[in-house]
């Protein structure tokens, strides 16, 4: 095993092929919406992430619908993960939440439900909502930080700091039957001109092993038209990374993780006509390639274990 991919812990835990149905159901962003603040963070436009943002507004029992049908005919997949993935999925009252997780109970087909946040938009009524599909579904938090660094967290007007993240990830724990995924990004800048440094992306990923999370997603840091980071880089400040840099980067990354830890992601998705650069982003098939290339390098030659860091004796 190369590295632990969640397509294998699926397989492993539900003896079949299980597809994530990502949904748009309709959220907003408080750092979008003037709450915290109107800028968003500086990467950030949704049609560049999530493929249901792009489409015309669609119920979500359409989305959820459709999302199962294309599973069964491009994956063969037989069980379903609904993922509330565009924007902040938890910024609602309660009942509203409610009302739209509820609608998975709608498919027998449905074994989990996936939900991605802030970790500033989380509470202990949210979690006990989250927790309550947990009998009968797989249930995961998946928290947005992408660096634990202060001044990169700043740069980039995430509007929270690594602190909610650790208090979230406590709280959630708390529940005992919800699984938590850390979103990250690499190769962000910290400062005008400046990308984090190798040292500052590896502390990430040492906290990331610290807290043994069950799930990481991994992306590279792409610029989307129309975002401020499009702006930055227009005008030189932000040069994006290239292909081998990355590939040295995540194979790094994961050698601190530990093995129990999903790697639910670690490439990125962009349709070419939002992408700005780097262009190599759109060969996703290369980019698993040549991370799975560089793991193995790296495992052969540096420990002959196949053990992460920090993780061998274990
Ligand atoms: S928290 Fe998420 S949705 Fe909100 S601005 Fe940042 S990336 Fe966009």
């Amino acid at each position: 095993m190369c590295y632990y991919k969640f397509s294998e812990y699926l397989k492993q835990k539900f003896g079949t092929r299980v597809h994530k149905v990502s949904v748009d159901a309709g959220f907003s962003c408080p750092n979008k919406d003037g709450k915290i603040s109107a800028r968003g963070c500086i990467f950030c436009d949704n049609r560049g992430f999530s493929f249901n943002t792009r489409l015309p507004s669609r119920p979500l029992e359409a989305q959820i619908e459709e999302g199962i049908k294309a599973g069964r005919r491009r994956f063969k997949a037989e069980r379903f993960i609904v993922y509330f993935q565009a924007y902040t999925n938890t910024y609602a009252p309660l009942p509203v939440l409610k009302t739209k997780y509820d609608l998975i109970k709608k498919y027998p087909e449905v074994v989990g439900i996936s939900i991605a946040t802030r970790p500033d938009c989380v509470d202990d009524s949210v979690l006990d909502l989250a927790s309550s599909y947990a009998g009968r579904y797989e249930v995961w938090m998946e928290y947005g930080l992408q660096s634990i660094h202060k001044e990169t967290l700043n740069f980039i007007n995430r509007g929270h700091y690594y602190d909610d993240f650790l208090e979230t990830v406590e709280l959630t724990r708390k529940k005992g039957n919800i699984k938590i995924c850390a979103h990250l990004i690499v190769g962000l800048p910290y400062r005008w001109g400046e990308r984090e440094t190798n040292e500052m992306i590896m502390e990430t990923a040492k906290e990331m092993g610290r807290l043994r999370l069950d799930g990481i997603k991994i992306h590279p840091l792409h610029v989307i038209k129309g975002t401020e980071l499009e702006a930055i880089f227009l005008k030189g400040g932000y040069q994006p990374m290239e292909l081998e840099e990355y590939v040295d980067l995540a194979a790094e990354f994961l050698e601190y993780l530990s093995p129990n830890t999903v790697i639910q992601r670690i490439s990125a998705d962009c349709p070419k006509e939002w992408l700005v650069a780097p262009l190599w982003i759109s060969d996703k098939h290369r980019v698993l390639r040549r991370i799975e290339e560089r793991v193995t390098e790296k495992r052969s030659s540096e420990t002959g274990l196949g053990f992460p860091r920090g993780f061998a004796a274990e």
